[in-house]
């Protein structure tokens, strides 16, 4: 059975505690592959790796820092197919959607690597004296991350953690941990010198929170739950450690009467089911105008009636299995909930039937309506395959609709009026918002959330500040 690793100051090691786990498939319950699991000791070991490695790679010129971000980037393609698989039989994301996921990963690495280069700093002349603005790499960070995207998350920390100068400790998810693994090692794998990044597996709770605590770290970059995050936040304040918190979200979907009605039934369904509703940006509740919301909720069925549902190495099949029966019981759960204060099940709200089926985490699209906020669904992170559509009347409504909620990660609209875009764009309380289109994601703007969501943001020039502090040297003539 496949065997992984961590990755310690640039060797594979064992964990101190020589204990291993068995990763199983979601789809079939198979075994995956055999995961070391480390302890503290080992998330020490690879910190003191990451302090040492610090003062020669911090001090290095950005080309070559580029140029090895790009090298691995082309190594990271080459391992795509054998990475994607890695990924879609350890947590069961579609096979065509775990190789987009590992090549987009690849293409943050290139972006970070130009990115790192142009990071420029200010002079100030003020009458008798200058002042020259620098920033510098904060030093060894940790990079903790979810099972839900393991491998881009990682690519959206590690690409500008390096780019900077920073060397890094990276621990992934418990449930998740062998394609980021091998990620890691195909970055590596371009000559990093020894400690400059590494790789510890073991639970949160203690691996992780030793990351979190432990004086050597500067800087923690976390992608999880919001209950995690705000954990972390506490933690890493007794050392007043920076902190990058991406954390959960619960993203309203608006689609007004003059929208492309098409085009918002294809965005809802792609958002709503894409990955099994398993991600941070899923729409996860749906308001449509009155005037149109028969014809886009009958486009919205039709649909999702036609997803296949299936082996998830099948490069035809648009959902697999959920990552876990914990997972799938808290969906079932909240449409229950639903189910119970006056929603009506459209379609899906149950477990696909069939031999192939039937030892994995399967669970049908599911669509509702006549839901209010009253429902766990439209309040909590379901993190499940289901989209509840509610009428609204008006703009007003929309807004109100849409800001009642304690998170604000993303947020889409569908109209056809450029003023109505903008107006409700700058009215909703996100860090990103999608008009008349089902994406939030490009590497060149930022990424982040507002409210309970997080702290901080990712991608662009800004995902790279984050990991740099601000030096003002001030020069008398
Ligand atoms: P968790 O918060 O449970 O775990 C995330 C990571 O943190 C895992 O590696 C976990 O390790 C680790 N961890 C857990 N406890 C601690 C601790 N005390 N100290 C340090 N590390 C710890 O999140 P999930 O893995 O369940 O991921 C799903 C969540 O991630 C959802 O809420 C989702 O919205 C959010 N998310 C946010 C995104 C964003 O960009 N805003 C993007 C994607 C997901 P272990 O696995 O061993 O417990």
């Amino acid at each position: 059975m496949y065997r992984s690793m961590m990755l310690i100051n640039g060797e594979q090691v064992e964990g101190a505690s020589g204990r291993s786990e068995i990763i199983h498939n979601p789809a079939n319950q198979e075994p995956v592959a055999e995961v070391v699991i480390g302890d503290v000791s080992d998330a020490v070991r690879a910190l003191e790796a990451a302090r040492h490695a610090f003062p020669e790679w911090s001090s290095s010129s950005p080309k070559i820092r580029c140029n090895l971000l790009h090298d691995a980037a082309e190594i990271v393609r080459q391992r795509a197919d054998h990475i994607a698989e890695l990924l879609t039989m350890e947590m069961g994301k579609p096979i065509r959607d775990s190789r987009r996921e590992v090549l987009s990963a690849a293409d943050s690495l290139d972006y970070f690597a130009e990115e790192g280069l142009r990071n420029t700093g200010d002079w100030i002349a003020t009458g008798d004296t200058r002042s020259i603005v620098t920033k510098q790499p904060i030093g060894v960070v940790s990079l903790i991350t979810p099972w839900n995207y393991p491998v881009e998350l990682l690519a959206w920390k590690a690409g500008p953690a390096l780019a900077a100068g920073c060397t890094a400790v990276a621990k992934p998810s418990s449930l998740a941990p062998v394609a980021a693994t091998e990620f890691i090692m195909a970055i590596n794998d371009a000559g990093l010198p020894p400690g400059v990044l590494n790789i510890v597996h073991g639970s949160g709770d203690t691996v992780g929170a030793e990351l979190v605590t432990n004086p050597i770290s500067r800087k923690i970059s976390f992608t999880g739950e919001t209950s995690t995050g705000r954990w972390i936040m506490e933690a890493a304040a007794r050392h007043l450690k920076r902190v990058s918190l991406e954390l959960g979200g619960h993203a309203p979907m608006i689609v007004f009467d003059d929208a492309d009605i098409d085009a918002a039934a294809g965005a809802c369904v792609r958002r709503a089911f894409g990955n099994m509703g398993q991600v941070c940006i899923s729409v996860n509740r749906v308001y449509v105008d009155d005037a149109i919301a028969d014809d886009f909720t009958e486009k919205v069925i039709r649909r999702t009636l036609d997803l296949r549902i299936g082996n998830p190495l099948d490069p035809e099949v648009d959902l697999g299995p959920m990552v876990s029966g914990a997972q799938r019981r808290k969906t079932v759960e909240h449409i229950e909930d639903a189910l119970r204060k006056g929603a009506r099940l459209l379609c899906g709200g149950r477990e696909p039937e069939g031999d192939l089926f039937a030892k994995g985490y399967y669970f049908m699209p599911t669509v509702l309506s006549d839901v209010d906020h009253t429902m766990r669904m439209m309040r909590e992170e379901t993190f499940g395959p289901v989209a509840p559509i509610m009428r609204f009347s008006g703009e007003e409504e929309a807004v109100r609709l849409a800001n009642d909620t304690e998170y604000g990660l993303a947020a889409y609209i569908y109209t056809d009026s450029m003023r109505r875009a903008i107006r409700i764009s700058e009215r909703i309380e996100a860090g990103s918002i999608g008009v008349n289109v089902g994406s939030v994601i490009d590497h060149h703007a930022p990424f982040g959330g507002w409210k309970q969501s997080g702290i901080g943001r990712e991608l662009s020039h800004r995902g790279l500040e984050e990991y740099m502090e601000i030096k003002h040297i001030r020069l008398g003539l």
